[in-house]
């Protein structure tokens, strides 16, 4: 919000500040409210968001998410940051503690750990704006005020904010570089931590009026300033972040500093950087999505406010570049962006791995927002289609319906194995995920001149001004269920205003932005509008069906979009997909899991002309429309040497039902596999899963692992090579240099023989120093195996090791790492 469209208080909270732009203010109002001076307002968005407080929702799918996010998610966040060290170091750096407990250690394993701090006072700030009751409210905020107490004293006397230096600790972390910002363009991560308090300091400031943390955000953005511009220092964001929040804090304080700045850090990018974090060419002549994909959607993010607010930037035609080129050949079915893990980024077009598909919950969220963005630029219903389908798919698979467990990466296919762990070592999901949740409401109304656009639909109200009067629109929906909407118009007195329906692409048979997905076929049935009852047919701008008339009390409109069960197929040139088809219903994309099939649903083929049936059951999965069909199951044939594999390799199959739930919905019963894509025939089958080994029954132990990833070590998936990390080796990030194990525990002894390992090697991990094995013995000690052979550390192929058979409840690997890089096993057989 510009501060003078904003209809905060904004001003009479800039007369209590000494900050120099109160007198622009006040000389841009003056100067405005002269006689026949037409005001000059500053470049900002067309379209205007809902304002969240004036979002009432009633729905049964996102009102109880929003709840849960406020009862639960916010709360488990929190007490998180207090269990791993996160609100620690800030104690640490502002020195708060008494006598013994206050430490000069860095608690936790990374410096950007700052910014989870940050997104949580987001979150909390976004759920004060949907909250209605006091009590809730009262609670949050003192919890919120608690920490930016902290923060404040955390701050040095500079306006510099950054715990890993700022408590002096005896080993500062690697990453942060032993001057400030000297690492910035690497990894320090000093600038994407500020990024997130300027989004949390206006979002708490526009929730409850209070200024406590805008005001360190504004002395930390001063002194960027006079470091930056004044003291000319030529540094670029290593991970970007800080651009849209520097054009943020513009917005709430009229400050043009802020906007120089984010321009400047914008303008120093590239070139000769990595494509890593986007600094291989200047953002301006960027037309591809490379590297790291959260990075990514916050920088193209920042280059769309800055194209917005300084128009002479023209950064806006390079983002309309790397937007087609992402939706042409970068996105997955489910709306996620970033096909690899090795760079937690985008790959090569078209290569978009189901299995492996790393989809971060945080690019999604990055991806949500800049599509919403866009959106307000141009008034196009395609990016609230592709916000829509993230939203309902990629992103809300990121947290259990729980709201305290959490995906990092959201595959399209599961081998086995995967749960939502409750944090993550890297935890920058989690505290997203919580304020991006009560952000929704913003998401589904706007406004812009005399128009109002319904973008999302759910049961509710919103109230907004348009054409000088308040329009309160109500919606009577079982969305995303069902696509009978029922419109109430309200406006407090009669008024001529365009309402704007967004027909969805996939009522009207677009199954994607671009041609990567398409629908198998046709549907017939339309969509319609009535208004008062009588059918109308509503011109389409924009992918909006347009209503364009004198509203009065009372008048309401019936849009129905009919939600058909469709199949969706790939582009040809993602070969992964060659001869599958998904299974879409209104904007959810369906998947198939374990939990309800005896076979596996990654050898089931369904025939596109089957027929589906459905119910929407209540009880399960918190509420989801289910739906199943006939299917076929195969087993794996004697040769498997070519894709497809000839036919005649089959034998037929005893058909089965494959029963399909929303995708966001899976792994909340039980790990098990789980895919997105089906084949349409048995040669088109990529997996047969093989027999498990000994290791399946072991349950894995270790002396420490990265993100909960011990149970990788025995998940039976083989790699194609030693970087071939996917999301499924075992990872022992950050160590380096140090002695660890690994134990793999039987319940009863096991007759052993040999192992087979597979190390972990790519541009982050290394293959270990030295290794050996150990059995245990009937009294629980652990004693070395009689080996026949050597303890071989090749990469790109498992190492064999032979032994003098032993019967044993445990076999164990102590290995020293490498001093250059952590290590990792991404699987580990026993036989
Ligand atoms: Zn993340």
């Amino acid at each position: 919000m510009h501060p003078l469209r904003s209809s905060r208080p904004y001003l009479l909270a800039s007369l209590r500040s000494s900050r120099p732009y109160v007198l622009t203010y006040l000389t841009f109002l003056l100067v405005s409210l002269l006689p026949g001076c037409t005001p000059k307002t500053s470049p900002d968005y067309p379209i205007i968001p809902a304002e969240i407080s004036q979002v009432t929702l009633t729905d049964s799918f996102w009102a109880p998410r929003i709840q849960r996010d406020i009862e639960i998610t916010i709360p488990a966040v929190l007490q998180k940051l207090y269990e791993t060290g996160r609100i620690r170091n800030f104690q640490n750096a502002g020195k708060v503690l008494q006598g013994k407990s206050q430490s000069e250690e860095f608690c936790t394993a990374f410096p950007f750990d700052d910014s989870d701090v940050f997104k949580l006072i987001d979150a909390g700030a976004y759920a004060i704006l949907n909250l209605k009751g006091k009590a809730e409210r009262t609670k949050l905020e003192l919890q919120i005020d608690s920490l930016i107490r902290l923060i404040g004293a955390a701050q040095e006397i500079d306006g510099y904010l950054y715990t890993a230096r700022t408590m002096k600790p005896k080993v500062i972390p690697d990453m942060s570089g032993k001057e400030r910002f000297i690492n910035e363009q690497e990894n320090s991560h000093e600038l994407y931590n500020l990024g997130h308090l300027y989004e949390a300091a206006c979002t708490y400031y526009e929730a409850t009026d209070k200024k406590i943390l805008l005001n360190i955000a504004t002395r930390s953005a001063d002194f960027l300033y006079k470091v930056f511009i004044e003291g000319k220092l030529v540094r670029y964001p290593g991970h970007e972040e800080i651009e849209t929040g520097l054009a943020r804090l513009y917005r709430t304080t009229g400050n043009p500093h802020y906007l120089e700045l984010s321009n400047y850090f914008l303008e120093v990018r590239g070139p000769g950087g990595l494509d890593y974090n986007q600094a291989h060419i200047k953002p301006l002549e960027q037309t591809e999505a490379v590297g790291h994909a959260v990075r990514g959607m916050y920088l193209y993010s920042g280059m769309t406010e800055l194209g917005v607010l300084k128009p002479d930037t023209v950064y806006l035609k390079a983002v309309g570049k790397i937007w087609n080129d992402i939706v042409r050949s970068k996105t997955y079915l489910t709306g996620g962006v970033g096909s690899k893990s090795s760079n937690e980024g985008f790959g090569d077009p078209y290569d978009l791995p189901n299995h492996t598909a790393y989809c971060e919950t945080c690019s999604s969220i990055g991806f949500i927002l800049w599509n919403e963005r866009m959106f307000r630029l141009t008034g196009d219903s395609k990016y609230m289609d592709l916000l829509e389908k993230t939203l309902y798919n990629a992103f809300l698979s990121g947290i259990a319906l729980s709201g305290d467990h959490f995906f990092y990466p959201n595959p399209l296919e599961s081998w086995g194995k995967k749960v939502r762990p409750d944090w993550y070592a890297c935890a920058c999901c989690p505290p997203n995920v919580a304020r991006l949740i009560p952000m929704v409401p913003r998401f589904m109304y706007a406004r812009s001149g005399n128009k109002i656009f319904l973008n999302l639909f759910a049961s509710g109200k919103a109230v907004l001004k348009v054409a000088g009067t308040n329009f309160t629109i109500g919606q009577e929906t079982r969305y995303p269920w069902d696509g009978k909407v029922e419109i109430a118009v309200n406006p407090e007195k009669s008024a001529q205003s365009a309402i704007l329906l967004r027909i969805p692409g996939w009522v009207v048979n677009q199954a994607f932005a671009s041609d990567l997905y398409s629908f198998t076929s046709a549907s017939g049935k339309k969509y319609s509008v009535s208004i008062n009852g009588e059918p109308y047919e509503a011109p389409i701008q924009n992918g909006y069906a347009a209503i364009d008339r004198k509203w009065k009390k009372g008048d309401k409109i019936l849009l129905n979009l009919p939600m058909t069960v469709r199949l969706v197929e790939a582009n040809a040139k993602v070969t992964v997909d060659a001869g599958k088809v998904a299974v879409q219903r209104g904007p959810i994309i369906y998947c198939a899991e374990a939990a309800d099939h005896d076979v596996s649903v990654l050898t089931m083929t369904i025939d596109t002309t089957t027929i589906f049936n459905g119910i929407y059951q209540p009880d399960l999965l918190n509420g989801i429309y289910k739906m199943a069909c006939l299917a076929n199951s195969f087993s794996k044939p004697s040769s498997l040497a070519s894709r497809p594999h000839p036919l005649t390799s089959f034998t037929s199959s005893l058909p089965h039902i494959l029963t399909l739930i929303p995708y966001f919905a899976w792994a909340n019963r039980a790990s098990g596999e789980m895919a997105v894509w089906f084949a349409t025939a048995p040669q088109y089958i990529t997996r047969f899963p093989e027999p498990p080994g000994l290791e399946a029954k072991a349950k894995g132990s270790a002396s420490y692992a990265y993100d909960n990833s011990i149970p990788y070590l025995n998940d039976g998936i083989d790699p194609v090579n030693s970087a071939d990390r996917g999301n499924n080796a075992f990872r022992l990030h950050p160590h380096k240099g140090t002695d660890e194990w690994i134990a793999y525990e039987f319940d009863q002894p096991q007759k052993l023989s040999s192992v087979k390992v597979y190390w972990l090697e790519d541009e982050s991990y290394c293959l270990p120093v030295s290794w050996k094995l150990s059995y245990k013995k009937e009294d629980g000690s652990w004693a070395p195996v009689d080996s026949f052979s050597p303890y071989l550390i090749e990469k790109d192929q498992y190492n064999e090791v032979t032994f003098v058979a032993v019967k044993t409840t445990g076999l164990r690997i102590d290995m020293k790492l490498n001093q250059v890089g952590p290590g990792g096993i991404i699987e580990w057989k026993v036989n």
